[in-house]
């Protein structure tokens, strides 16, 4: 049976009581990607209705004006095994779970929004929202039934790959220890394309970010809705992998989608000293931890890695808001103003010189004034162009007349 999604009003932004907003903030802002650690809403430390160490808590949210946050459902890559995918599906299922645990602990302030209509319904209203998005493909355990599964908990992004090649597609970043060819000239797998069939059936958004060139391109084929990519820099000013190239950033706006540029450090800024000593201070935190390997849930959140990190930024300074919007115009320059989104990846290795936490959140808007931004492509940046999207891939969803 096909279920008719009522349409997102524009006038749904406009009749938000000024009194509401604080002044000159946006009519809505989202950041699409936030990190959450292994035992998040589980010990004292990671209870987001106090005030945490993460870079996201409701209090950082609420005072930051951070409007809205899709929280992650990560899963590192493992092998491409029976018990591999067992282990992924646990873990994404705990990270569903902490989510939960969030929204029934402090229900009168984050709520989670299944639909584009709900983010600004609960703006409204004056809670935050809580959305859901899935970081690798690989935690579907290699089932389809998984993605409905997902999109019934909430999920409405699911990030073909990250960091190695996995079942669905290849990576940005292929991992040698993976067994990995080191360039990618294929993309899509047949199930990773009934995985992108089946996110246009259900309504979740197709998240492009970490994927390689060739699955981007595999993808824009494959998809009957457009996509996104939740937090990626521009190749053009900073040679990384992990950085789109012009022709993609154009082939993503061509297909309606939009790209979320992302506020971390190593796409904004090449620093290979800061990266072997970051690598360091993982590797040696790993092993007083006793892990084997480094898993940055865990690890980054650990007083030594803490404190490291603040030894590493001190010795290389991170990129600042400057740099930031110095890719954002680039690819508004290139995509257009449509097409382009911001994210923090925070509590990920997200966080810059002027945006360290959700509580600095104005600094980005008011940067963005400096640069000669307007308030309309400010909105647009903030969310209004994520919510489009967002509101199509639910149009062709209903459309497809599969969505449960
Ligand atoms: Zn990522």
């Amino acid at each position: 049976m096909t279920l008719r999604r009522p349409a997102l009003s524009l006038a749904l932004l406009a009749c938000l009581p000024v009194a509401a907003m604080a002044q000159q903030d946006p009519p809505v802002t989202i950041d699409t990607h936030v990190d959450i650690p292994a035992t998040y809403m589980r010990t004292a430390q990671f209870d987001v209705g106090k005030d945490t160490p993460l870079r996201v808590d409701l209090g950082k949210m609420e005072r930051g004006g951070l409007n809205a946050a899709f929280f992650i459902i990560y899963v590192e890559q493992g092998p491409l095994t029976k018990a591999g995918y067992a282990k992924a599906l646990a873990q994404a299922t705990q990270k569903y779970d902490d989510i939960d645990l969030m929204l029934t602990k402090y229900p009168d302030r984050i709520r989670l929004a299944r639909t584009p209509e709900q983010v600004m319904a609960n703006r409204k209203a004056g809670v935050l929202s809580a959305m859901i998005g899935i970081e690798n493909g690989y935690s579907l355990g290699h089932q389809l039934g998984n993605l409905d599964k997902a999109f019934a908990r909430g999920a409405r992004y699911i990030g073909i790959t990250h960091v190695g090649n996995n079942d669905l597609c290849t990576s940005s970043m292929p991992e040698a220890d993976l067994g990995d060819a080191p360039l990618a000239e294929t993309g899509l797998t047949p199930f990773g394309h009934s995985v992108v069939t089946r996110a246009n059936q259900l309504g979740i958004m197709v998240d492009v970010s970490h994927s390689s060139d060739a699955c981007v391109r595999d993808v824009l084929k494959a998809t009957k809705a457009p996509i996104i990519a939740s937090h990626s820099g521009a190749h053009a000013i900073v040679n990384h992998p992990r950085n789109l190239p012009d022709d993609l950033l154009r082939a993503i706006a061509q297909n309606g989608g939009v790209v979320q540029a992302v506020a971390y450090k190593g796409f904004l800024k090449l620093d290979p000293g800061r990266e072997l000593a970051e690598k360091a201070l993982a590797a040696q935190v790993t092993k007083a931890a006793g892990d084997k390997q480094y898993d940055s849930d865990k690890i980054d959140f650990l007083p030594a890695y803490v404190e490291g990190m603040r030894k590493i930024d001190a010795a290389f300074p991170l990129p600042n808001l400057d740099d930031y919007i110095k890719q954002i115009r680039h690819m508004v320059g290139v995509a257009g103003i449509d097409h382009v989104g911001l994210a923090s990846d925070f509590d990920g290795g997200g966080g810059i010189d002027g945006w360290q936490n959700a509580e600095q959140t104005r600094n980005v808007t008011e940067a963005l004034r400096k640069h000669g931004f307007s308030d309309d492509d400010i909105a647009k940046l903030w969310g209004g162009n994520l919510l489009r999207v967002w509101k199509q891939v639910d149009d062709v969803a209903a459309k497809e007349g599969k969505n449960p």
